[in-house]
Formats: C-alpha cells, sequence, structure tokens
C-alpha cells in the first residue's frame, strides 16, 4: 500500500509498504478515506523528536475518516463498510486510565499513539492506504451520517482538543479571554470561546493569516512581534490582565507570555504540546498571580470525542471552517512543507487517501 514515511527532518515521500494486517482478535483493518495532518506531527517532521522515530520506517498521521475493510474475530462493534473515526491515540476503555478519563495514558496500549513512531507503539499513521485499529472496541467511533469526512476528520485530535482546553478553562460570561496560538485548534478552541462570552477574546499569533481567520471570529488580533503588545493587553483589561488564557501554541515562550498578560487569579488552560525540558518559566510571577494551571496538551481525545461529535451533529462548531487546503497523497509533502513553513495561507489541509 502506499504511505507517507518519514525519511528526516523535512523530508517525507510517499512509499510503497506492507499493508497491515490482522495481529490479534481485537484489531479492525480500516481503509482510509479521508486524513490529515496536525499541528503536533510538525515536531516529527521538523526532526524535533529524532529519538522517537525511524527514518525510512515511521509513517505518519494520526487523524482519520475511514471505511472498516476487516474485521477481528473478538471484535463486537464493528462490520466490514462501516464508516469511523479514531481518537489519535489508542485506549482499551477498561484500564485504571481509561476509567478516570486519562485515556491517552491507556495502560493497556501503553500510550500508543497512531503515526508516532517507536516511542509511542510503533503504529502505522493514518496518512496511508489502510491502518490497523488495534483495541477496535475500546475506542474506535462510528461517524454519523450527518457528520462529512471532512468534519469527521477534526474527531480523532483537534477538536476534542479544543473542547477540553476550552471546558478547563472555565470561562464565564464576562470573561475577557486570550488564545494563545491561532493555528487550527486555537482557531477552534477560539470559536467555542465566542460562546461562552460575551467580551472581548484577544487573539495572539504571528502569521498574518491566522490573524484574519481570529478577526473574522470575532476576535481582537494581536501579532506577538506588535512592540505595542503589553500596553494593548492592559488597555483591553483596565490593567489588569486577561481572566481566561487559553495557550495551544507550545512552546516555552508562548506560555511565558500566558503568565504575563494574564490578571491575578487567572487561569491558563494549555492544550498545547510541550516537549521542551527545561524552558525557565517563572514560579515567582505564577505564585504572586495566584494562577491556576490547567494542562490538556497530551489531550484524552477519546473522553472528548463524544461531546466533540455531538457538536458537530448539532451544528454548534463547523471544524471545517478552518479547512484552507485539500490535497491527496501525492501531494502531501509539499503541503506539509507549506503547513511547516507557515507558507502560502495554509491553516489546514484534507489529504484524500
Ligand atoms: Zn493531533
Ligand atoms: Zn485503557
Amino acid at each position: 500500500m502506499r504511505a507517507a514515511v518519514y525519511h528526516g527532518p523535512g523530508d517525507i515521500r510517499i512509499d510503497d509498504v506492507e499493508a497491515p494486517r490482522i495481529q490479534d482478535p481485537g484489531d479492525v483493518i480500516v481503509k482510509t478515506r479521508t486524513a490529515s495532518m496536525c499541528g503536533s506531527d510538525l515536531y516529527l517532521f521538523n526532526g524535533e523528536v529524532e529519538h522517537m522515530v525511524t527514518p525510512g520506517r515511521t509513517t505518519l498521521g494520526h487523524e482519520v475518516c475511514a471505511e472498516v475493510v476487516e474485521v477481528g474475530g473478538a471484535v463486537g462493534r464493528f462490520a466490514v463498510g462501516d464508516r469511523v473515526t479514531f481518537p489519535y491515540s489508542v485506549s482499551c476503555g477498561t484500564c485504571f486510565c481509561c476509567r478516570v478519563g486519562q485515556t491517552a495514558h491507556c495502560e493497556t496500549s501503553g500510550k500508543a499513539i497512531y503515526g508516532f513512531g517507536m516511542a509511542f507503539g510503533d503504529l502505522g499513521g493514518s496518512q496511508a492506504e489502510y491502518v490497523r485499529v488495534p483495541l477496535a472496541d475500546g475506542h474506535l467511533e462510528h461517524v454519523p451520517p450527518e457528520i462529512g469526512d471532512e468534519a469527521a476528520i477534526f474527531l480523532s485530535c483537534n477538536l476534542p482538543a479544543a473542547v477540553t482546553a476550552v471546558d478547563a478553562a472555565a470561562i464565564e460570561p464576562t470573561d475577557t479571554v486570550a488564545v494563545v496560538g491561532c493555528g487550527p485548534t486555537g482557531l477552534l478552541a477560539l470559536e467555542l470561546a465566542r460562546q461562552r462570552t460575551g467580551q472581548e477574546i484577544l487573539a495572539f499569533d504571528r502569521v498574518p493569516e491566522r490573524l484574519v481567520r481570529a478577526k473574522e471570529l470575532g476576535a481582537r488580533p494581536v501579532d506577538v512581534e506588535s512592540a505595542e503588545l503589553d500596553g494593548l493587553v492592559a488597555e483591553a483589561t483596565s490593567g489588569r490582565g486577561v481572566d481566561k488564557v487559553i495557550e495551544f501554541a507550545g512552546r516555552g515562550d508562548a506560555f511565558n507570555l500566558a503568565v504575563s498578560i494574564s490578571r491575578p487569579g487567572a487561569v491558563i488552560s494549555g492544550g498545547g504540546v510541550y516537549l521542551e525540558q527545561a524552558h525557565p518559566v517563572s514560579l515567582f510571577d505564577m505564585y504572586f498571580k495566584n494562577l491556576q494551571i490547567r494542562l490538556n496538551g497530551f489531550a484524552n481525545a477519546k473522553t472528548a470525542q463524544w461531546k466533540a461529535m455531538q457538536m458537530v451533529a448539532k451544528k454548534v462548531i463547523d471544524p471545517t471552517t478552518v479547512v484552507s487546503h485539500e490535497v491527496d497523497l501525492d501531494g502531501l509533502p509539499s503541503a506539509a512543507a507549506a503547513f511547516a513553513g507557515r507558507r502560502g495561507g495554509l491553516v489546514k489541509m484534507l489529504v484524500r487517501v
């Protein structure tokens, strides 16, 4: 089968690789219909997590809308022909961590993630014609007919992550909110936050197209490179700082920005992927402001997936509004480079497999 294979920093290729087979009676094999590329895939693409991947072997992608083509003997919930999606990580539904909602830490799967290399279970990715789904009854989900492929791919990662971060921010109707990092998931979180507060939402990024989109969603765009940043936040919040921050950039500098723009007693809801081991963050600043830090970046996508699915089905949010590009597998390598380089106005791509 054809699949996107990591060959080195900035180098993914569409290779012919061995198609997955049923290995366990709980497995399902799905044929990918539509996939995508997540912001977290960029850590792999950019070569920032070389210890986790095997160049020439690791396949990529964890967002999917697919069709079941083969079912293991112990699978009860799925049949050939079912249209399905999975959360980005594999969870059993019955271990301790799954029971307490920490499905990304599933003890049965060992924190397995689709398309994320040896460190996370060495599972095949969704930017491929076929994917093996272990523990399928525990985390694979049917996509209801009213949700199209284009929206369904958001149920794997971006939308559950946005729902989780916005819920954790505990936004009140009187809150001024900041969204730091307006990539696809940040924009979805912004749209959900817009439904929770009638007050101003400040949207921080440095990519012009993203700031334009944030403005279209009713936020006040703030270029993080702007020299007037501090004054602008002070003016918007009577000098106090914002009530709630949703952080989706996933970088130390962005987290420090979140701390600096928070008012005393604010909540920082971090949905970003923080990989920096030793980035300096001031404990004093967080202590002195009585900040509440709520991190869910290693997102329990399975736990929030049902709520996300209901939101799409009932038209609370249309995640496809952040889609800017559509490619096939052959177009993926160049689109991935544009996504990584924040070039060409690429906010979110659909990959038709
Ligand atoms: Zn993701
Ligand atoms: Zn589990």
